[in-house]
């Protein structure tokens, strides 16, 4: 969509521009970056994509009465969004170990974790995400401790509804990355950012093949075909 608005910012994946005091528009792009920017290139059509698997997802989280920013899809690329100051946190939520947490502990990507596991990381590019407590959170003034229960609380809701979600389709959720934010209408604690094969990874429920952005950051080729699968296996089109 051609926009007079005016941009925000532009971020790895998407471009935010402001609509009015309260709202913004997101323009979701085919970049894809990984590693903090080290690795950098270009999905076809993931901007499509991942606009209509988010705007599908936020539609049922709202339904679900988990308060968001997400206003309504407007075009191909494009979501309605309420503004929001984010706070500063990276929130990741793992049911099975891979990844980072795979790597640090030694133990097999998709091992099983029983509760699901929720770790926090410092939002900044420079420093590269750190991995940080509650007690840093605190120390470093990112949010309250009611805030950050509330973030829990939100995590492990969303968590029980994407999980569901996706095994419907025949997929396993391994883990996900969330963000929250103030939100400029309500005043409230929301989330925000986006939900997508980007942020999230997604295996095949019976083979444990990748579905996300692992198979760009490793080289498994086959990227935007993992795309449209969650995206078909979820009933979009783009
Ligand atoms: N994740 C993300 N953005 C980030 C970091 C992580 O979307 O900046 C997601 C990632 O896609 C995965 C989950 O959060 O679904 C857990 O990430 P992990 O720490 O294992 O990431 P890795 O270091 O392996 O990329």
């Amino acid at each position: 969509m051609k926009t007079k608005l005016k941009k925000l910012y532009e971020g790895k994946a998407k471009i935010i521009y402001q609509k009015n005091i309260k709202e913004v528009h997101a323009y979701y792009k085919n970049d894809a970056t990984a590693f903090n920017n080290l690795k950098k290139g270009s999905i076809k059509d993931k901007g499509k994509i991942n606009n209509a698997i988010c705007s599908y997802l936020y539609e049922i989280l709202n339904n679900a009465d988990i308060p968001t920013h997400f206003i309504k899809k407007i075009d191909k690329n494009t979501q309605l969004l309420e503004k929001v100051d984010i706070v500063p946190i990276e929130v990741l939520v793992r049911n099975y170990f891979a990844g980072s947490l795979s790597e640090k502990f030694g133990i097999k990507e998709g091992t099983k974790i029983p509760d699901a596991l929720i770790e926090y990381c410092l939002k900044s590019d420079e420093l590269g995400d750190p991995h940080i407590s509650p007690e840093h959170i605190f120390t470093l003034n990112l949010c309250d401790p009611e805030t950050l229960e509330l973030i829990d609380d939100y995590s492990l809701r969303v968590n029980d509804i994407l999980r569901s979600v996706f095994y419907t389709v025949g997929l396993k959720l391994i883990d996900f990355k969330l963000e929250f934010g103030i939100s400029k209408k309500s005043n409230e604690l929301v989330l925000a950012d986006e939900i997508s094969p980007d942020t999230c990874r997604l295996w095949d429920l019976k083979t444990n093949e990748k579905l996300d952005k692992d198979r760009f950051r490793r080289d498994l080729g086959g990227v935007e075909e993992a795309y449209l699968e969650v995206m078909n296996r979820l009933g979009l089109k783009i």
